[in-house]
């Protein structure tokens, strides 16, 4: 016996060519396109090729990731790109966590959402204020191949809400280091620091 552990699998590379971003969210369409612009793919998004949007069943952001990207690729029978992402505050045990996007219900009122997180938190004084968010992606392949790549930025809720720059929880989310919000700080600042810079830049780095 060598006493060595098994070798670890090697990243698979994700050639030239078509790639699937099994997302329906336009924004999210939008930004995948920017940040892969780069890299000489050509994206073809679920809507497009009419795909169904599976249920998020997962108990973890990969899992959620993981499940969307391999129906897209089984679907489509090319590669695909699927990501999750949400606020986790550290005194709340992780909520919103998966539920970031339900917390603020059917009319997308995040204002409502920012509201509960704090209500929670100021259920009792002195509670730590700490929370990051979290943005996993999967790349998944039609024979049922997945790489992920889990991101994250840590920081600490605020209040009242500041700054209308941003989207979700961005007015409640200061990250660490920085005296402004999400919402406050320019854009081209938070595409550098957050949670899905951190995702991408694993990605690049391993896959192209
Ligand atoms: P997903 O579309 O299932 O990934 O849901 C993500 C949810 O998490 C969004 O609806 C937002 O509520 C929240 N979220 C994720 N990333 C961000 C961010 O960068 N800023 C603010 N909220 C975010």
């Amino acid at each position: 016996m060598s006493g060595e552990g098994p070798q670890p699998q090697a990243i698979r590379k994700l050639q030239r060519g078509k790639l699937v971003i099994a997302s329906h969210n336009q924004g999210k369409v939008a930004e995948f396109r920017e940040l892969l612009a780069p890299y000489g793919v050509e994206l073809l998004s679920a809507a497009e090729l009419d795909l169904p949007e599976p249920e998020e069943t997962g108990t973890t952001f990969v899992a959620n990731a993981e499940l969307k990207a391999l129906s897209a690729a089984d679907l489509s029978g090319l590669p695909a790109l699927s990501d999750d992402s949400g606020l986790c505050v550290e005194a709340l045990g992780g909520d919103p966590g998966l539920f970031s996007a339900r917390w603020a219900g059917p009319d997308k009122d995040f204002g409502m959402a920012m509201r509960l997180v704090e209500d929670r938190l100021s259920e009792e004084p002195e509670t730590p204020r700490e929370a990051h968010f979290i943005c996993a992606l999967a790349l998944a392949w039609p024979d049922g191949h997945v790489e992920w790549f889990e991101g994250r930025v840590d920081g600490c809720i605020v209040w009242p809400p500041r700054g209308d720059k941003g989207h979700g929880y961005d007015p409640i989310f200061q990250p660490l280091g920085y005296d402004k919000t999400f919402a406050e700080i320019d854009p081209a600042v938070k595409n550098a620091i957050s949670h899905r810079a951190d995702a991408f830049r694993q990605l690049t780095d391993a896959v192209f």
